[in-house]
């Protein structure tokens, strides 16, 4: 897995489009196991801390290889934005799912059957081969390849008959790439939530080849998927507009997990300083792992170092998780009446940012959240299913002015 630093990020960028991306069509559903994992980018947690870009993912591809041989993998990050501008615009299912997980936490300390499967499920202690394995190498990694997030889902919410919600508050914890969008949203799709009606089912057979027979637990799967069904019914609601820069007015910059790639924000001018923050804490009441808080405090710590170069000003580190009220304190100490920083999509961050901002406020401090232009052109696209999307992904590149050797030939009239 590369370290938790742009650099890092970008080497592994370059090795996988030279090496890797040629074979990735056919390679890339295999799940060989955390010591060959050659066949995928393994950029997940860089892209989820913005150490390294969409755009840069898509410009490495398309620079080396045509639209039709990099297809799969453009369409894989134009998976992630779609969940992204998708929960954006719909921020009252990630309230509903937040409001879940407080009150099924809660009901732990009563509910002894509920406790007694959650437990042995967390604990790794189910007897399915598989997912026991991939407890611990959640644990100890805070990776797994999508193919197993999907079975490990599928076999959460349907074999084990546990709360989804559970699940993905599991994910968010440990995962290194915990994003609040993708992993939501990947568990409402295995639910049969995000695409109504449609469910996924794990089948051992399918584990078995496409683990290269690690693993087989055939007849411990559940042989249905009957999808869950919610009576709520959750509101489209319009972008957030996007905020301008304040007007030769000093500013101090806030880094935060969200986006750990300061210097290529569309500032004005220079920082008068800046000051880097986590939040991983925040992504459940339940104690995030080790290795989700390890890469995320390392991203904004590279953030924080590479900002402090480029803009030659001072920085520091905010030193406990609870610095939504220390922005008042830093800003007015340091004579600032605005702080800019990155727009945070919905999540831990957008929360604290929203609940501190009213505070700002009355100190007459404005914050700013600079939303990027990737965001801004791909999410309004993202108002549907993924597939309306996809059909655009040709006249996106375009828009945002990344070049592909075959011209954005249209990849829906490859030859099938
Ligand atoms: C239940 C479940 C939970 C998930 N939770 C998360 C999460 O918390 N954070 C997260 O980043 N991804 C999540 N994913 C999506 C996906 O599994 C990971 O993005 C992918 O495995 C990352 O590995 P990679 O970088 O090697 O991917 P590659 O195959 O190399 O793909 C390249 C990039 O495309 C994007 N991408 C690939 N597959 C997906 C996908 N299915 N959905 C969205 N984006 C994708 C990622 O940014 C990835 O870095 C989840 C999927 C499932 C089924």
């Amino acid at each position: 897995m590369p370290g938790a630093s742009r650099s890092a990020g970008l080497g592994r960028l370059a090795a996988f489009v030279a090496q890797s991306l040629s074979h990735y069509p056919r390679a890339r559903n295999f799940d060989f196991g955390p010591q060959r994992r050659g066949n995928v980018s393994l950029l997940s947690p860089h892209v989820r801390h913005r150490l390294v870009l969409e755009q840069e993912l898509l410009e490495a591809a398309l620079q080396r290889h045509s639209l039709t041989a990099a297809n799969k993998f453009v369409q894989e990050v134009f998976w992630r934005t779609y969940f992204k501008g998708w929960l954006e615009q719909r921020p009252d299912v990630w309230l509903d799912y937040r409001a879940n997980v407080a009150r099924l936490i809660k009901s732990l300390d009563s509910d002894t059957d509920l406790l007694r499967r959650y437990s042995a499920a967390v604990s790794g202690k189910t007897g399915i081969d598989c997912f026991d394995a991939w407890i611990s190498e959640l644990e100890q990694t805070g990776y797994l390849h999508n193919h197993a997030r999907m079975w490990f889902a599928s076999i959460w919410i349907f074999t084990l008959r546990l709360p989804w919600q559970l699940g993905a508050d599991l994910f968010l914890r440990h995962l290194i790439d915990g994003d609040p969008a993708s992993n939501t949203l990947s568990w409402r799709w295995v639910a049969g939530l995000h695409t109504k009606g449609k469910t996924y089912l794990a089948l051992s057979k399918n584990i078995a080849r496409y683990t290269d027979n690690r693993f087989n637990p055939d007849g411990k799967l559940a042989s249905s998927a009957p999808a869950l069904v919610e009576s709520r019914v959750f509101p489209l609601r319009d972008l957030p507009l996007a905020q301008a820069l304040p007007h030769d007015e000093d500013y101090g910059l806030l880094i935060t997990e969200e986006d750990g790639c300061p210097e290529t924000l569309a500032l004005r001018g220079k920082p008068k300083l800046v000051l880097a923050a986590v939040a991983t804490q925040q992504r459940s009441p339940l104690p995030s792992g080790a290795r989700a808080r390890e890469f995320a405090a390392g991203a904004v710590a590279d953030a924080l170092t590479r900002a402090t170069q480029h803009f030659a000003v001072d920085g520091q580190l905010a030193e406990s998780e609870d610095w939504g009220n220390l922005l008042t304190e830093w800003a007015a100490q340091n004579n600032v009446s605005n702080i800019v920083t990155a727009y945070a999509p919905v999540g831990p961050v957008a929360e604290i940012l929203a609940a501190t901002s009213t505070h700002l406020q009355k100190h007459g401090i404005r914050l700013l959240q600079l939303r990027r232009t990737y965001d801004s052109v791909v999410w309004p696209h993202a108002r549907r299913g993924y597939f309306k999307l996809k059909d655009k992904i040709p006249s996106l590149l375009e828009t945002l002015g990344i070049e592909s050797e075959d011209g954005f030939q249209d990849s829906r009239s490859e030859a099938v």
